[in-house]
């Protein structure tokens, strides 16, 4: 019985599809995290992403098609940002948040031109076919007054920036 509870509450923190913490577990795993950074003086940061243009995915490849994309980029954001003690998780649909603390956190730029640059260079497989993502992010530093949840808004009004200045790039927020 307790190996079960413990199955289903594990269960109840992942989305399912990415393997990546839902929204949920990541803002109250986050707000701990933050608080945590905060009483040992460490860097945090917020990171939004989301997926250029990905509708048209969906309508030219298939839903399916989409959904391997999905799966394939939360493996790279894994394989980038997902250090010790960082949180990476699904968003919403095709949104995705990290939350990275020390160097991760100061390094955030660099890290999110890495994986801009992983994209660009090794297109994702599709049943075979090439694919290559572009992703627009927004960054939000911890200035160690606002909350987890305004936090995430700075990084989104970002990444709207990002969006709107062209889409497949970063902007930090000021
Ligand atoms: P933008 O560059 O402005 O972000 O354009 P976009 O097409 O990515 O944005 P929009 O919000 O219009 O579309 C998001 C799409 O993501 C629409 C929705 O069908 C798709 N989506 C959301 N969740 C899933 C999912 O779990 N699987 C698949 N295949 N598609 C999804
Ligand atoms: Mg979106
Ligand atoms: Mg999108």
């Amino acid at each position: 019985v307790e190996k079960l509870i413990n199955d289903l509450r594990r269960a109840a923190e992942i989305d399912g599809m990415t393997g990546l913490a839902n929204r949920s577990s990541l803002i109250d795993r986050g707000e701990e995290l933050l608080m945590q950074c905060r009483e040992e003086g460490n860097k945090f940061a917020v990171l939004f992403m989301d997926l250029d243009h990905f509708k048209a995915i969906n309508d030219d490849l298939g839903h399916h098609a989409g959904d391997i994309a999905l799966k394939a980029f939360a493996s790279i954001v894994k394989d980038i940002f997902d250090e010790e003690d960082d949180i990476c998780g699904r968003y919403g649909g095709e949104e995705f948040v990290c939350l990275l603390t020390g160097d991760s956190a100061i390094n955030v730029v660099q890290k999110s031109e890495m994986l801009r640059s992983r994209l660009a260079h090794k297109p994702i497989r599709i049943g075979g076919h090439p694919l290559t993502l572009t992703v627009s992010m927004g960054a939000a530093t911890d200035d160690g007054e606002i909350c987890l949840l305004r936090l995430i808004k700075r990084a989104d009004a970002a990444l709207y920036e990002s969006k709107n200045s062209g889409r497949d790039r970063i902007t930090l927020a000021v």
